[in-house]
């Protein structure tokens, strides 16, 4: 299998999202964010790319400039408003980048770099190769003689030093880098994501123990997309999925009303009365409470354990909520045999322990777990239409 990191992040995220894009070969439209990220990173590569020679604040911000989105194919803003913020940002980025980083000290080896990783898991076996492939933003020379690789974010928030430390896509340029420049130590690679919103560089390094781990992560994985059904895997990322259209999770949401189209309005007005009802249920459950309470007042005051209508009856009974000795009921149990049986896997638990768990126990868990039988429910949430776009913008 050949893959780039990037889809790799796609299986993470939604095993539906990675098959449209690497199975079914179906082109992702690319959010405004993407193509805002991929412009600000063509500026950076075109400044670097002058080097020794750095252009000024001034003709870099001329660059950007003159090179503005609207002016690319197939893309277009929703309105001026839209446009005038995100070119203010980019102008912002650049600016306050620009400031950050004096040019003239830096030496760039090389600029979107692509590079390909071997992980031969089982070198005499041929179909057990997988190739992973990714584009490294920045390499450069630091005057100690040491090589730093610059990863851009665009982002809307900065990573902590703890997740770029673990950060599989760093490890990854690194095995990489090492592969086209087998010369190179690791303890002489710095490893940088630059979270050009926030002017941050968070740096860090690895260990050959670290790369090891990383391969073996990713071996992991890719093992899983072999394996996978490509269930869709919703969560508020698919606010960020171009796929949302042809989703089952949300394609429903994006169909056209047409007059030819007659069953499509009848299941929309259907959901609209199921939730009309729901809300008059409420209101007559909040008045059979009222009711309730009114007579066990009743009850209570008059001393009576019934009381009754001409339609039906009410008895008031005493329930205890009661608990257990653990330790005790285990010393009775456990002789018979029995205590298993009430012991089982509390599925509640587990989950509860699996979040608290390492990924590697998690995954070794997961190996273990066997799906006896599916259900299916529905469930119904009164979020409109317009709040759930709400949330996405
Ligand atoms: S919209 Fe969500 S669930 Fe559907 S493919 Fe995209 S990420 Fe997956």
């Amino acid at each position: 299998m050949r893959i780039s990191y990037s889809s790799l992040e796609n299986f993470k995220q939604c095993p539906l999202k990675y098959k449209f894009s690497q199975i079914d070969k179906i082109k992702e439209p690319k959010s405004k964010e993407a193509v805002f990220g991929t412009y600000i990173h063509k500026v950076l590569k075109w400044f670097y790319q002058k080097d020794p020679c750095f252009p000024t604040l001034d003709v870099l911000l001329d660059y950007y400039k003159d090179h503005w989105l609207k002016k690319s194919e197939g893309f277009e803003w929703e309105n001026p408003d839209e446009e005038n913020s995100y070119f203010k940002e980019g102008l912002r980025i650049l600016e306050g980048y620009y400031k950050e980083n004096m040019p003239q000290k830096t030496s760039v080896l090389d600029l979107e770099t692509k590079f390909e990783v071997t992980l031969d898991e089982n070198p005499e076996k041929q179909d057990g190769k997988h190739i992973l492939t990714g584009v490294i933003d920045r390499i450069d020379k630091l005057p100690d003689g040491t090589i730093e690789i610059i990863d851009y974010k665009t982002g809307k928030r900065v990573a902590s030093q703890k997740d770029v430390d673990s950060n599989d896509q760093l490890s990854l340029y690194a095995i990489g880098l090492k592969n086209r420049w087998p010369r190179i130590k690791t303890e002489n690679l710095f490893l940088s994501l630059y979270f050009l919103k926030f002017n941050e560089k968070i740096k860090t390094q690895r260990t050959e123990q670290d790369l090891e781990k990383s391969k073996e992560k990713i071996i992991k994985l890719v093992h899983q997309i072999e394996k996978s059904s490509f269930e869709p895997r919703p969560s508020a990322l698919c606010g960020w999925c171009g796929y949302r259209n042809i989703c089952p999770v949300w394609k429903h949401l994006y169909k056209k009303e047409t007059e030819n189209n007659i069953n499509e309005i009848d299941i929309k007005n259907k959901i609209d009365e199921y939730f009309e009802l729901k809300e008059k249920k409420e209101k007559l459950e909040e008045e059979l409470k009222n009711l309730e309470s009114l007579i066990d007042v009743y009850c209570q005051q008059k001393g009576l354990k019934r009381v009754f209508g001409e339609n039906g009856y009410f008895s008031r009974t005493t329930y205890s909520k009661v608990s257990y000795n653990i330790k005790k009921v285990k010393a009775v149990l456990e002789p018979l045999n029995k205590w298993e049986e009430i012991l089982g896997i509390d599925s509640k638990k587990l989950n509860k322990v699996l979040k608290e768990i390492p990924q590697e126990l998690r995954d070794k868990i997961k190996e273990a777990e066997k799906v006896e039988k599916e259900y299916k429910y529905l469930s119904a949430n009164n979020k409109s239409k317009k709040e759930i776009e709400e949330e996405w913008e």
